[in-house]
């Protein structure tokens, strides 16, 4: 047989080549954004061991890290197009990781611009290989098989087993070698990722390739026309005139930032307007449609979700007792929590979905994404308590913390690695890495909802916070599984005729 079918534990080889490659580029990633606040409020002086920071404000740091973290996801958009039109996703994951490499290794040297440049440079790279290595994943399996959701399940355990090892040595090594060698290590790790992604290749023929959708499907692809477009139809032109009219509002009245928001805003919906009208058949315009409904329930996911680096961090450093049998726990080592419990329930909870899937039992992926958001929301309510402790007792109990970050696990994995899969299953094949795209831009914006949520706390206090993100997102989560049933008809059947392939 090919290269490209022989498997492994039940899953194509090309499977476990995307998990390293990914694993090792989450490492750089995560590696380098754990170090990313902490070098630009480090100060000039180099007084420490990890040598000289930036000297920044608190505030300008993480101005600066909440564009960052946007950006990156937001760069997944032109990521997505040139793989789709230009050099197909599996060059595409490539060029991005010889750029990540480039990107790393230029932080390695102390000077500003090389700050600026290894930064612009991570985010190109992380925008042409994120949403094209995962949009791979999907093409690894055809239409209807079982295994894609679980495949992509293993495939979230290799980002959270790169972010897990990185979150432990890239902090290691700064603490015994400094900034630079930190931002090293992530290079090298970059690098491994490249080396496994380059040897796999044989195991990767039949995806990620320009040809790979099938004929009935979208053949021409042209964008400048798709923007062309725009100016034929009056309904179109007239809402993207009002969201330009906005951003200027925002530039002019709050800063700039937000008019750079909404302008983000402004070309994605109009870039969606015009990929729905060329869409083939009304089939694919109704999932177009659910999947962007779909994307609310990830922008209020992650806005949530994303308290975890910020909000909930600060927290746990500042009001929770974090002394466990006389010895304390460093604050950052919460931030493992996460990515441990991925590890350890990804596969039971795909387990549990794909039996009561067999089972003939609800198990739409626009259910499993309204009950992770429940299931998140859940999490908060612990935080709630924690903050109610905190208020009587000047302390909080870390088991608090445990606990929230294990339903935010577990919200996660019913929402975050079956939203992957199900882009690939709504999305005909040739639009396939600019939904991803679109996806991610769409959990970066999440990202900065989250920042302007966090922002609040200082105003409203963390116990009003805690408790408006609980009722606010088990109230989402419900409403989506209310009108699931009309969602999912509008699917056409896009997952009824999942069945075991093998
Ligand atoms: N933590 C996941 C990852 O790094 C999801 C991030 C996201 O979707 N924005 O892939």
């Amino acid at each position: 047989i090919d290269k490209h079918e022989k498997e492994l534990f039940g899953h194509p080889v090309g499977l476990y080549i995307l998990f390293f490659t990914e694993m090792w580029e989450r490492f750089s990633y995560y590696g380098m954004r754990a170090l990313l606040t902490l070098y630009m409020t480090a100060s000039t002086l180099g007084t420490d061991d990890r040598g000289a920071g930036l000297g920044w404000t608190e505030s300008e740091a993480l101005a600066l890290y909440g564009w960052y973290t946007m950006l990156v996801y937001v760069m997944s958009i032109p990521g997505g197009m040139i793989a789709d039109k230009l050099i197909g996703q599996k060059k595409s994951v490539l060029v991005g990781a010889i750029i990540l490499c480039i990107g790393h290794g230029v932080l390695v040297l102390t000077d500003t611009w090389a700050f600026y440049t290894g930064l612009g440079l991570v985010i190109l790279g992380v925008g042409l290989l994120k949403p094209n290595i995962s949009t791979m994943v999907g093409g690894l399996y055809r239409q209807g098989d079982i295994r894609r959701d679980k495949g992509f399940s293993i495939f979230y355990i290799g980002i959270n087993t790169g972010s897990l090892l990185a979150t432990i040595f890239v902090g290691l090594v700064v603490a015994e070698w400094g900034w630079h060698a930190g931002f090293g290590l992530a290079g090298i790790a970059m690098v491994l990722g490249l080396i496994v992604y380059i040897w796999g290749q044989r195991f990767l023929t039949h995806v990620g390739n320009l040809d790979s959708g099938s004929k009935d499907e979208v053949d021409e692809v042209s964008y400048p026309h798709l923007y062309s477009d725009l100016f034929k139809s009056p309904l179109q032109l007239g809402i993207s005139v009002l969201l330009v009219v906005l951003s200027g509002i925002g530039w002019y009245f709050m800063d700039w930032g937000y008019g750079m928001l909404f302008l983000f805003i402004t070309a994605i919906a109009a870039l969606m307007m015009m990929i729905y009208k060329e869409l083939p058949n009304q089939i694919y315009k109704d999932r177009f449609v659910v999947m962007l409904l779909s994307f609310i329930m990830v922008i209020i996911f992650w806005g949530a979700f994303e308290q975890a680096g910020g909000l909930m961090n600060l927290y746990t450093d500042e009001k929770t007792n974090r002394v466990l049998f006389g010895y304390e726990i460093p604050t950052v080592m919460f931030q493992s929590l996460n990515a441990g419990f991925i590890i350890i329930f990804a596969t039971i909870v795909a387990g549990i979905w794909a039996k009561r899937k067999l089972k003939g039992k609800e198990s739409s992926s626009l259910f499993k994404m309204a009950i992770g958001i429940i299931i998140m929301g859940f999490g908060f309510l612990f935080m709630v308590f924690a903050a109610m402790e905190y208020q009587k007792t000047g302390t909080s109990n870390l088991l608090w913390l445990v606990f929230a970050y294990l339903f935010h696990t577990l919200g996660e994995l019913c929402i975050s690695p079956v939203a992957l899969s199900f882009i690939t299953k709504l999305t005909p094949v040739k639009y396939a890495s600019l939904m991803m795209g679109v996806y991610f831009a769409a959990t970066g914006l999440g990202n900065k909802v989250a920042g302007i949520i966090g922002e609040s706390a200082s105003e409203f206090g963390e116990y009003s916070v805690f408790l408006g993100i609980l009722v606010f997102t088990v109230v989402i989560g419900g409403l989506f599984v209310a009108i699931k049933k009309p969602l999912i008809r509008l699917t056409h059947g896009a997952e009824d005729n999942e069945h075991d392939l093998s």
